[in-house]
């Protein structure tokens, strides 16, 4: 590969990976923020984690109200309430709507955030923030909302479900193939994107057919760091455009939008021979493949295609023919 000229920006964030690292390192790694009120976002399935992570540590209050996309009212609330309990760090354990809760606090608070992700999304990696305001999802790039900590710990993901383990490692996978052409793509971000790639590949059947196999799930973790990197380096492609448009025009989970949607990209840009890869991938793991189960009606096909074009640069007929073998499930070939 030639090198060609690039710019590059490199986020300073310290991160601890490693099985068992949240339990062991996580009261050192407050006391290095020099944090002595800890603010603890956590949703419903992360609290009793959160509970216990957190039992002898300084804790000022929980905030419990995290939703996808995080609605701008419940960030103001969660604001409120770091100050009203004098927090002096915010700590977020669990998956991107959660990291998501905590960088929209950090945006209007400037509070440090430490992050411990339970799912393979990359948010904690990022300076991007997203808020949602009368059903608009707005978002922007802040490097006040990057985590300064990450504490990466496989042990947490142990017991996610099948069906998100593979939506989100598969989330993760996309941050990987959608860096390639994404507006700052670069010779660096294109390493650790093919890196993450293989952790991802390598991981991925090993997590499908026991999800409590901790070899696997840190092969996984791994390469969703490594992923969320090459995000956070080279912004966001095709994919993530389409994405973007699908989850909030029809309100889809965002990790399954993602995996269905990836093959049909790759199809467009990529090599035929990543298509077959991923499409042996696709069939070990029983990947999602259809946006009609998700909750996406046919109806919509053709609203979503001329969306799809208005923010990105494809032909409305190619548009309509992805959205359409998206929305069915007919994979490319
Ligand atoms: P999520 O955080 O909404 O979690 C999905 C579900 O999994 C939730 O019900 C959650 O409670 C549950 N869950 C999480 N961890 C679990 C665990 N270990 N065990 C059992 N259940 C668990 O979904 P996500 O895919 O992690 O994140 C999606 C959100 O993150 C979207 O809003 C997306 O826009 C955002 N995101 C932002 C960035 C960024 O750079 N800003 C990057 C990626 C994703």
């Amino acid at each position: 590969m030639s090198i060609v000229p690039f710019e590059r920006q490199t986020n300073g964030q310290r991160v601890v990976f490693g099985a068992g690292a949240a339990r062991s390192r996580l009261g050192a790694e407050i006391e290095r923020l020099g944090s002595k009120r800890v603010l603890v976002v956590a949703g419903p399935a992360s609290r009793p984690l959160a509970e216990e992570l957190t039992a002898r540590l300084p804790v000022a209050g929980f905030v419990a109200d995290v939703r996808m996309h995080v609605p701008i009212e419940a960030a103001g609330r969660a604001r409120d309430q770091a100050v009203s309990a004098g927090a002096d760090l915010l700590l977020s354990i669990g998956g991107g709507s959660t990291t998501g809760t905590a960088k929209a606090v950090a945006l209007t608070s400037g509070l440090p955030i430490l992050a411990v992700p339970t799912t393979y999304a990359g948010s904690e990696v990022t300076p991007v923030w997203g808020l949602t305001e009368a059903g608009r999802k707005t978002t922007g790039t802040d490097p006040l909302v990057l985590p300064r900590t990450v504490i990466y710990d496989p042990e947490l993901t142990l017991g996610l479900p099948d069906e998100l383990t593979v939506a989100s490692g598969l989330n993760a996978l996309a941050h990987c193939i959608d860096s390639q052409w994404a507006p700052r793509a670069n010779p660096v971000d294109t390493a650790l994107a093919h890196e993450g790639a293989r952790a991802l590949m390598t991981g991925l059947p090993l997590v499908h057919a026991d999800g409590k196999d901790l070899a696997g799930r840190t092969q996984v973790l791994y390469g969703a760091y490594l992923a969320g990197l090459s995000f956070a380096g080279a912004g966001s492609g095709l994919h993530h455009k389409i994405c973007h448009v699908l989850g909030g025009a029809y309100n889809l989970p965002h990790a399954q939008t993602h995996a269905v949607v990836l093959p049909h990209v790759l199809a467009l840009k990529g090599t035929a021979d990543a298509l077959t890869e991923l499409l042996a991938l696709y069939d070990a793991i029983g990947a999602p493949r259809a946006l009609r189960d998700l909750g996406m009606p046919e109806s919509a096909v053709g609203e979503a295609a001329r969306l799809v074009v208005e923010a990105a640069p494809i032909p409305l007929a190619a548009a309509e023919q992805l959205i359409h073998d998206a929305w069915s499930g007919r994979l490319p070939s």
